[in-house]
């Protein structure tokens, strides 16, 4: 039989570097062929070769719903009748803002961008012309878009300033990006008292889905908070893959619930947010946010910027998963999904910790869940590349890398859990 997929990438690959247009498309860290997917369907997604698998990625988040929900399906129809892009203000936007803004009860105002790149970029501009500091602090193993200052690896030693992790990048233009280890209490307090009246933002993922899954501890958040307020820098949460995904309020409301009167200052938000289509937002308090052109002097635009149909796609995914019941459903799903994985690995006496939050989950081939980046990276890597492509060859797609979350949508049923299971079980009974 011819493999269409491999026809379909060798073919890309002589116009599209890489043969794809995002790197871990391509499947370089599990070797093999990329999927070249052709139609979706609620939890499923089928290949250039016709055959169908069960789809924990959801486009890396935002198919919460599952693919082609009815609600979301006829509201982008009906907003692609009535126009693509106007480049001129539209009510659809105002609903979508008041909407982000109810939900998220730190945010006064938001302004709504494309990618989660540009928002984060923009939030990193915003926080240092409002406070009129040079400084951030990120971490190792956050991901917050690919913005030249936040493409960066920790130094050597602590609280030093990091190298770039891109080709392209002088090292001056992250002279001012502070990398430091997650969860790490210590070094966190040495960066504020080192370069604390310098430091205009800390912008952190609070659950870390882009070294797989990884929770900012309790205390090292409420840290967090501290600091940045004795220190006037603003504590940017980078919600683009926990908002709307973990629980309805974000990863923000978790933290919140276990620190009191707990809030970020600003919040970057992206995939849900668009249920599948190019949106991405910034928002936080009207003093900080009112400093964006054009009534401050930052500077940020966009021509396709609150794009209509991408609005309407967003508003009808927000308005479903704000059903009752929806996030419990979803957890429970996800829940199950993780604890099935973990008892399978236990029968197959192979070391594994699994943990989810609403439809986001993680797992490691590590006897414990790791707390920051180095020991994620501490992973067996050959061992999750077999299990990876066992499971693609039993028709479960998983995330194609060991860094990467997982996602279940509402379309998921017992069934496909079910499912996934047992070709876990046969997977990992041959590792
Ligand atoms: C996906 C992601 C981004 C980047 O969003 P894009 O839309 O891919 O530019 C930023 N931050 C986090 C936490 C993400 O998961």
């Amino acid at each position: 039989m011819t493999d269409r997929n491999q026809l379909l990438f060798d073919r890309a690959k002589a116009v599209i570097p890489g043969g794809v247009n995002s790197p871990v498309r391509a499947f370089k860290a599990v070797g093999g062929t990329p999927r070249f997917i052709t139609r979706a369907e609620g939890p499923c997604f089928w290949d250039a070769n016709g055959r169908r698998y069960i789809d924990y990625i959801g486009s890396w988040g935002p198919m919460i719903l599952g693919h082609g929900h009815p609600e979301v399906v006829e509201a982008v129809q009906a907003a692609v009748r009535d126009g693509f892009s106007f480049g001129a203000p539209t009510e659809r936007e105002i609903e979508l803002a008041e909407e982000i803004i109810r939900l998220l009860p730190s945010l006064e105002m938001v302004r709504l961008v494309s990618s989660g790149t540009e928002a984060g970029m923009s939030a990193i501009r915003l926080a240092r012309g409002a406070t009129g500091r040079p400084k951030i602090i990120k971490f190792e193993g956050c991901y917050h878009g690919h913005a030249d200052a936040l493409l960066v690896k920790a130094g050597s030693g602590l609280a030093t300033f990091g190298h770039p992790t891109s080709a392209g990048v002088p090292p001056e233009v992250v002279q001012h990006t502070l990398v430091l280890e997650y969860n790490n209490v210590e070094q966190l307090e040495a960066a504020f008292a080192e370069h604390g009246p310098q430091i205009a933002a800390l912008m952190i993922e609070p659950i870390a889905g882009n070294m797989n899954f990884v929770r900012a501890s309790v205390p090292f958040m409420r840290r967090c908070r501290e600091l940045c307020t004795q220190h006037g820098a603003l504590l940017v949460f980078d919600e683009v893959m926990t908002g709307f995904r973990v629980a309805l309020g974000g990863a923000q409301s978790l933290y919140a619930r276990l620190i009191p009167g707990f809030e970020p200052d600003m919040t970057v938000m992206g995939k849900v947010i668009g249920g599948g289509m190019p949106l991405a937002a910034f928002g936080g308090k009207r003093a900080v946010m009112e400093q964006l052109a054009p009534l401050g002097p930052v500077y940020q635009a966009g021509t396709l910027s609150g794009n209509p149909v991408a609005t309407a796609c967003g508003l009808a995914t927000l308005r479903v998963i704000q059903r009752p019941g929806f996030f419990e459903q979803l957890a429970a799903r996800t829940r199950a999904l993780v604890e099935g994985l973990k008892a399978e690995a236990d029968r197959a006496g192979v070391p594994f910790s699994a943990d989810s939050e609403g439809g986001m989950f993680g797992f490691f081939f590590l006897p414990e869940l790791p707390q920051n980046y180095a020991q994620v990276m501490a992973s067996d890597a050959p061992r999750f590349n077999r299990f990876f492509h066992g499971m693609l060859e039993r028709g479960v797609y998983f995330a194609p890398a060991l860094y990467e979350a997982g996602f279940v949508s509402a379309a998921h049923s017992d069934a496909e859990i079910e499912a996934t299971l047992q070709a876990a079980r046969a997977v990992l009974a041959a590792l």
